[in-house]
């Protein structure tokens, strides 16, 4: 077995392992290695916007994770995407540039998080934007992801705005503004028309400039080294070759996501006693908390029927469409190419007393039976309603002690009272705007 040391290894070049690698390797002091398990983020659909839809199935570029069957939604298993790729689940994702709500991160700091309340993160988000509002209290202009909102203004989604406003939901512009209900546009992380991720603005820029930083791609970390109860270390393989010691100096920075990461912690033998023995794992650190405490955004989908033709579905559905909407991206970065996974969305309380704003909706402008399915052939859209605030909670376990074996997910979705009567709540309030003409 090889054996390498730096002063950090950063587990995962997602999201936030992007801007970690590149935070710790910027001054040139210390020798920073990352371990992804995904290769280099090449594949073109990543960076064309609408290139979502494709990775959100590719292989090449996702975990393709599944939960087991549910039991509230008719023992469905529910397909959980991941990043798998340099840019992480940041390189697939929708591309909404959404921060949270300031009452999510006190929620922290209360359960007994101290630096994790709003205000104390505040800083850090701003660091991340570059932001189409420039400097404001809530905005900043100059970090590596940018910021901006959608060229295009279609008439399906200013209709969709104009109903919403028509039942009484205010025009918002800025749902990471002072305030999050209401509809309008959403904000998206895109430059010049292409994706813009924290991979692309912070990682690559970083790489290109600093000796220290070494990337080391198709790096599955199997488990965290753990001597006199720290990190020292972790053990990774590429593909077939055999297994490589690394060992860090100063931290191992776990940055694998909230799937990966409880799985690597339990790998490496900190997590719930009884479920580690059950695996055959030796117990390092018994914390009963590690994959416990699930919580998922479930989203319910109304498939709808555009009294028009002002869909996606209309715009690709003849070659000649298809070449337009090509030309259309090529030269001005418009059109159903330069579209997130929604254009436009609602934040809105399910019903009045409920103390914070616990739905969003958002408005695909195209629709199809599921994910990775043709587009209907009638003008159909999305109306997709989801959960702020779920109360059921779930797991994420170790199928068995092998790393390679996807860990067992269980969200257990609808599981609360509370769950399903928001839903029937939100959905009517979705039908309310669906039904109103414009
Ligand atoms: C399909 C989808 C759509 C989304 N849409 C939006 C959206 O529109 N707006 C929004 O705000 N948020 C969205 N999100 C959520 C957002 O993208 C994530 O919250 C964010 O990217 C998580 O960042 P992260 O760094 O924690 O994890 P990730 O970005 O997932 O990064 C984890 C990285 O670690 C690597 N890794 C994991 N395990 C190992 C291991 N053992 N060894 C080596 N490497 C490992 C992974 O391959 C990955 O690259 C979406 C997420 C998905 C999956």
């Amino acid at each position: 077995m090889s054996e390498q040391s730096y002063d950090f290894v950063v587990v995962g070049a997602g999201s936030a392992g992007s801007i970690m690698a590149s935070r710790l390797s910027e001054d040139g002091r210390f020798s920073v290695l990352v371990l992804e398990a995904g290769g280099w983020d090449r594949n073109v659909w990543i960076h064309v916007p609408i290139g979502f839809a494709k990775s959100i199935i590719n292989k090449g570029v996702n975990w393709c994770y599944q939960t087991e069957l549910e039991p509230e939604l008719h023992n469905r298993k529910v397909y959980w995407p991941r990043g798998k790729v340099i840019g992480g689940s940041g390189a697939i994702n929708g591309l909404i540039y959404m921060r949270g709500q300031p009452e999510d991160f006190d929620g922290w700091r209360d359960s007994g998080c101290p630096g994790w309340g709003w205000k104390d993160v505040l800083p850090y988000f701003l660091k991340v934007e570059d932001h189409y509002l420039g400097d404001t209290d809530l905005h900043a202009k100059g970090g590596p992801v940018s910021v901006i909102k959608p060229k295009d203004r279609t008439k399906l989604c200013d209709s969709f705005i104009a109903a919403g406003v028509g039942i009484g939901l205010e025009r918002n512009d800025d749902f990471n503004g002072p305030k999050q209900d209401g509809i309008g546009y959403y904000d998206l992380t895109v430059k010049r028309g292409f994706r813009s991720s924290s991979a692309r603005g912070a990682l690559h820029p970083t790489k290109r400039r600093q000796p220290n930083l070494n990337v080391c791609v198709y790096a599955h970390v199997d488990r965290i080294l753990i001597g006199k109860g720290k990190a020292v270390g972790v053990e990774y393989h590429v593909g077939k070759s055999a297994t490589t010691r690394v060992l860090a100096r100063r931290e191992v920075v776990l940055c694998g996501g909230a799937v990966n990461t409880p799985k690597l912690l339990m790998l490496s033998g900190v997590g719930p006693r009884e479920h580690l023995k059950s695996k055959g794992i030796d117990v390092k650190v018994d914390r009963q908390e590690v994959g416990r405490n699930l919580q998922d955004h479930l989203s319910a989908r109304i498939i709808c029927r555009a009294s028009e033709p002002i869909t996606v579905n209309d715009q690709v559905r003849t070659w000649l469409g298809k070449i337009l909407t090509g030309l259309n991206f090529l030269l001005r970065r418009r059109g159903p190419l330069s579209y997130a996974a929604a254009q436009a969305g609602m934040f809105f309380k399910s019903r009045t007393s409920v103390p914070v704003v616990d739905g969003q909706a958002f408005l695909l402008p195209f629709s199809a039976e599921g994910i990775g399915q043709p587009l209907h052939a009638f003008s159909g859209f999305n109306l997709s309603v989801s959960q702020s605030w779920p109360s059921s909670r779930g797991t994420i376990e170790l199928r068995d002690a092998d790393p390679r074996s996807a860990p067992v997910i269980r969200p257990n979705y609808l599981s609360t009272e509370e769950d399903r009567t928001f839903f029937v709540d939100a959905i009517k309030r979705a039908r309310e705007i669906l039904r109103r003409r414009q």
